[in-house]
């Protein structure tokens, strides 16, 4: 029996973050050959935590049931069993809402619902498993992209780097994150979506050894997803390191984002003070905090692309979004199963161009959707969505049609979409 041939291109995939790593695992798998270059000298995530809806986890699947079994082995849940296919507890954090409401038993306001499961996981964790399906040669690091020449057809693409050195491929694709250089080249410098802006909120990210937590703060809301709602903030809390660490995020708002830094240092009474007046548990939250970086949180304006001729993105150099419904990393995957089987889906290098536009009709109208509803759903948690404000009723009514359509996707439909329109069988 004869190997099943490689595919007559090859690919190079800019950033190794979620985004890059899967889309690299996606096209070794479909056996289109690949390379991915990396700006940092090795592979790595920071230390904090992230959580994955079944939506994430079906795509692991779809991509490479290896991603989905590497997850499982870092994945943690809320940990309590009554507490699995929970979400979020929603509760009043600020003490002022919570007495005007009449202090309800441990003030919850919401159990969030997620049947089939939310999971989540330490960032490095999950990273370090995906990576030990990138085959040695695969990724090069040190390479920090400054620009593309597109000159299609034989040629494709000449991608240029910082250190002076270039790489010829028949196509691109930006995993580069939100301060992506790829997406500039798409949409051009001056677009004014080329840039991502300040979403009006900022956070403080934490993890706690989960006996200090649970001993203040006491098992159920320790070990178990928490979303503590309050005036212009929100903290939220999950369990990762199956139950040994409490990670923790703090949001607090601002008009303006003043610093060219999006990460910087503060200090304890600051953050403190961002949350004056909050209730007990939030306090004990806050005092176990060991760092006090402050994340300015940007998001993407819509743009009308995310490809041009042999050069597309994905990912946050996409869609990047404010982490209000915890998937921007999902759709990163998402991105990833459905880019990978279209550009396999190609016979030779002049039909990647096909396989992009197929890609950004099917995927850019939900992954912009995300960015929008995300930031509502940032002013809803802090009681300033419009026609809601701190309204209990509609508080618990808006959150109970926010995240189905995130969840419930049939990803296997977009992609059969996008083949369908590749062959042009169909238009959307
Ligand atoms: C506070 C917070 C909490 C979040 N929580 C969740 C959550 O719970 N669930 C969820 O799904 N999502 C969450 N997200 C969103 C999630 O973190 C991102 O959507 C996801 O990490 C994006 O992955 P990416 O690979 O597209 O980008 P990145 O992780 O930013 O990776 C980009 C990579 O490209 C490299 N790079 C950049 N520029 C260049 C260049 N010019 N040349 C070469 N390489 C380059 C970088 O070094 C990096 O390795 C959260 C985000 C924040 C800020």
């Amino acid at each position: 029996m004869t190997a099943p041939t490689q595919k007559p291109f090859d690919v190079a995939v800019v950033g190794g973050g979620i985004a890059g790593v899967t889309l690299v695992i996606g096209l070794l798998h479909n056996r289109v050959p690949v390379t991915l270059y990396e700006a940092a000298p090795r592979f790595g995530e920071i230390g904090a935590g992230v959580a994955f809806g079944p939506n994430a986890v079906r795509a692991m699947k779809l991509i490479d049931p290896r991603i989905a079994e590497g997850f499982a082995k870092v994945a943690t849940q809320n940990q309590w069993e009554s507490k699995r296919d929970l979400w979020f507890d929603f509760r009043y954090g600020d003490g002022t809402h919570a007495e005007k409401h009449g202090g309800e038993v441990r003030d919850l306001i919401h159990p969030l619902y997620c049947p089939g499961g939310q999971a989540y996981t330490h960032r490095a964790h999950f990273l370090d498993e995906m990576v030990k399906l990138v085959p040695d040669g695969v990724a090069v690091f040190g390479k920090r992209l400054v620009d593309i020449e597109d000159k299609g057809g034989e040629e494709g693409v000449l991608l240029k780097f910082a250190d002076g050195s270039t790489a010829r491929h028949s196509a691109v694709i930006g995993c580069d994150g939100i301060k992506s250089r790829t997406r500039e080249i798409v949409l051009g410098k001056e677009h004014p979506a080329a840039r991502a802006v300040y979403s009006g909120k900022y956070a403080y990210r934490g993890l706690i050894p989960m006996e200090k937590a649970a001993e203040l703060l006491g098992d159920e809301l320790a070990r178990n997803g928490q979303l503590y709602m309050g005036q212009h903030g929100h903290v939220l809390t999950f369990a990762i390191e199956k139950g040994k660490t409490m990670n923790v995020v703090a949001f607090s708002s601002s008009e303006t984002w003043d610093s060219d830094n999006w990460v910087v240092t503060t200090n304890k009474d600051k953050m403190m003070a961002d949350f004056a007046g909050w209730s007990k548990s939030v306090e004990s939250i806050l005092t176990l905090m060991q760092k006090t970086d402050i994340w300015a949180l940007f998001n993407h304006p819509p743009c009308e692309t995310y490809y041009k001729g042999r050069v597309c993105i994905q990912g946050d150099a996409a869609h990047g979004s404010t982490p209000h419904q915890g998937s921007g990393a999902g759709m990163a995957i998402e991105d990833s199963y459905v880019l990978s089987n279209l550009v396999a889906a190609v016979e030779d290098a002049s039909g990647i161009e096909s396989a992009f536009e197929a890609f950004d009709a099917v995927r850019r109208e939900r992954t912009q959707r995300l960015v929008k509803t995300s930031r509502e759903a940032g002013q809803l948690y802090d009681f300033e969505l419009p026609g809601v404000l701190d309204d209990v009723e509609k508080i618990r009514k808006n959150l109970d049609g926010r995240m189905g359509w995130i969840w419930y996707e049939d990803m296997q439909a977009e992609l059969e979409k996008g083949k369908r329109l590749m062959s042009g069988r169909s238009s959307l």
